[in-house]
C-alpha cells in the first residue's frame, strides 16, 4: 500500500463514519412512494375518470397542469399502476406506456416507444412517421386492451415539434376495430395550451386539473414520511424538515425541492463524517443546488444571450451605481464587435434582458425617467464571481476575459479624468 495514497484516507474515513442512509434511493425523484400525502383529491379525479375502463368503457382524455414538484408524475403512476392490478384482479386487458416527452423529445421517438411497448423493434431513425403509425395502430388493434398512453412534459414536444402526433393519437380510436386508447398529457407550463392546435386540445383536454403548489406544511408531511424511509432512527433533527420545506414552499411549493434539499444535506453531512443531519446542512445544500441550477441555465443559454449576459456583467463589475438598458447594449455591442458575431437590434437584446429575468439570472426593473420615458435598471441576480467563471467556460466568451470595451474605456476616463 502506498503511504502518501490519499485515497486511502477517504475510504477509511467514510467506512469508519456511522451510515446516515437507510435506503438513500428514497430521496431520489425517480422513486415513487406508496403512499402521496395531500394529493387524495388528484389521485380519486384521476381514479374516477380512468375507473370507466374496469367496466370496458373508453376513459375520457386528460390534461394535467401544475408546477414542477406538484406530484403530477407521481400521482398518475401510482393511479395507473393500482388501476393495472384492479383490471387483472376482474381478468381485463390494460395497458400503459410512459413517455417522458423532456428525453424522448421528437414525434419519431414517441412512436418508436409506443410500438415497443407492444414489443415491435423499430430501427432508431430511417422510417417514415406515417409507416411508424400505421405499424403501432396495427399491432395494436391486435389486441382487445386499452392502452393509455400517458405523455408527460408534453408541451416539450408540441413545442419543438408541432402537434401532429399528438393529432393523429387523439384521432385513433375512429380506426380501431378491437383495442382502445385514451391519452394523458401532463405539462409543467400553464400556457402551452395557447399554442396547440384547437383541434388537438379539445380532444386532449376532455378533462383537465390543475396542480396546486404545495404548502410548507403539506411539504412537512412529505417529507417526514420520507425521511422515514430514507435515512436510519433520529439522524435528521425535527428543524431540518421544517427548514427544507419552508424553503421549497417559498420556492413555489416544489416537492422536488423539497426533498432534493434533504437529500443534499444528509449528504454533506455524511461526507464530513457527522451522524447528525442539522439544519446548517440545509443551508450549505440550498447553496449547492441553487449553484447547480444557476450552472444549467447559464451554460445551456446561447451564444448571443450569454454575450447579452456577459455585458451586464462587465458593467456590474465596473461597478457603476446603476446599470440601464442602453449602456447594456453598447457594451454589448463592443463585446459582438470584438468576436466578429453581428450584433442584434436593440429591441432584441431588451428581450433577451427580460428572458434572463424570468431566469432568475438577472433583475431587471422599470424605472421611469420622466419625460425621456422609461428604461429598466439591471443588476445580476446571482454571485458575480461565480458566473464569470460560468461564462467564461464558453470558449468564445473566454476570448473576452481581459477585453475592455471602448464604451467601458470612456467610462473609465470620465471617472479618472
Ligand atoms: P411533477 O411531475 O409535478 O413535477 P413529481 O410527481 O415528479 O412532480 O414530484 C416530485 C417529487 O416529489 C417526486 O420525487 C415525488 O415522489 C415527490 N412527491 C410529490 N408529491 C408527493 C406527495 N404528495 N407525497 C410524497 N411525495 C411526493
Ligand atoms: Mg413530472
Amino acid at each position: 500500500m502506498r503511504k502518501d495514497d490519499p485515497l486511502d484516507s477517504v475510504f477509511e474515513t467514510f467506512l469508519s463514519t456511522p451510515t446516515l442512509f437507510k435506503e438513500r434511493d428514497a430521496l431520489r425523484p425517480t422513486y415513487v412512494p406508496d403512499r402521496l400525502p395531500h394529493r387524495d383529491q388528484q389521485i380519486r379525479y384521476l381514479g374516477q375518470i380512468l375507473a370507466t375502463a374496469l367496466k370496458s368503457g373508453i376513459p375520457s382524455n386528460i390534461l394535467l397542469y401544475g408546477k414542477t414538484g406538484t406530484g403530477k408524475t407521481a400521482v398518475c403512476k401510482h393511479v395507473l399502476q393500482r388501476l393495472k392490478e384492479k383490471s387483472s384482479e376482474l381478468g381485463l386487458s390494460l395497458h400503459y406506456c410512459y413517455i417522458n416527452c423532456h428525453i424522448v423529445d421528437t414525434n419519431y421517438g414517441v412512436l418508436r416507444n409506443l410500438c415497443e411497448s407492444l414489443d415491435l423493434n423499430v430501427p432508431i431513425t430511417g422510417l417514415a412517421k406515417s409507416v411508424l403509425f400505421t405499424k403501432f395502430r396495427a399491432a395494436l388493434d391486435l389486441r382487445d386492451t386499452l392502452f393509455v398512453i400517458i405523455l408527460d412534459e408534453v408541451d416539450r414536444i408540441a413545442r419543438k415539434n408541432g402537434d401532429e402526433t399528438l393529432y393523429n393519437l387523439t384521432r385513433v380510436n375512429t380506426d380501431l376495430k378491437k383495442a382502445k386508447i385514451s391519452l394523458i398529457g401532463i405539462s409543467n407550463d400553464l400556457k402551452f395550451k395557447e399554442s396547440l392546435d384547437p383541434r388537438v386540445l379539445s380532444s386532449l383536454s376532455e378533462e383537465e386539473l390543475v396542480y396546486p403548489p404545495y404548502k410548507a406544511l403539506e411539504l412537512k408531511d412529505i417529507l417526514d414520511e420520507r425521511a422515514k424511509t430514507a435515512f436510519c432512527e433520529s439522524i435528521v433533527e425535527p428543524s431540518v424538515i421544517s427548514l427544507c420545506a419552508a424553503l421549497a414552499a417559498r420556492e413555489h411549493g416544489d416537492a422536488r425541492r423539497a426533498l432534493d434539499l434533504l437529500r443534499v444535506a444528509g449528504e454533506l453531512a455524511e461526507r464530513e463524517g457527522k451522524n447528525k443531519v442539522t439544519e446548517s446542512y440545509v443551508r450549505a445544500a440550498k447553496n449547492v443546488i441553487e449553484r447547480n441550477t444557476v450552472l444549467e441555465v447559464v451554460t445551456t443559454l446561447p451564444l448571443q444571450a450569454k454575450l447579452v449576459l456577459f455585458a451586464i456583467y462587465l458593467l456590474e463589475h465596473m461597478e457603476l451605481k446603476q446599470i440601464v438598458t442602453g449602456e447594456v447594449y453598447d457594451c454589448y455591442y463592443d463585446c459582438c464587435r470584438e468576436l466578429g458575431v453581428d450584433p442584434l437590434t436593440q429591441r432584441r437584446v431588451s428581450d433577451l434582458i427580460n428572458e434572463l429575468d424570468m431566469l432568475g439570472i438577472v433583475n431587471a426593473q422599470v424605472v421611469n425617467l420622466g419625460r425621456y420615458g422609461r428604461t429598466k435598471k439591471i443588476r445580476v441576480a446571482v454571485h458575480l464571481k461565480q458566473l464569470e467563471s460560468m461564462l467564461t467556460a464558453d470558449t468564445q466568451i473566454a476570448r473576452l476575459r481581459d477585453f475592455i470595451p471602448q464604451f467601458k474605456q470612456k467610462h473609465l476616463n470620465q471617472l479618472h479624468g
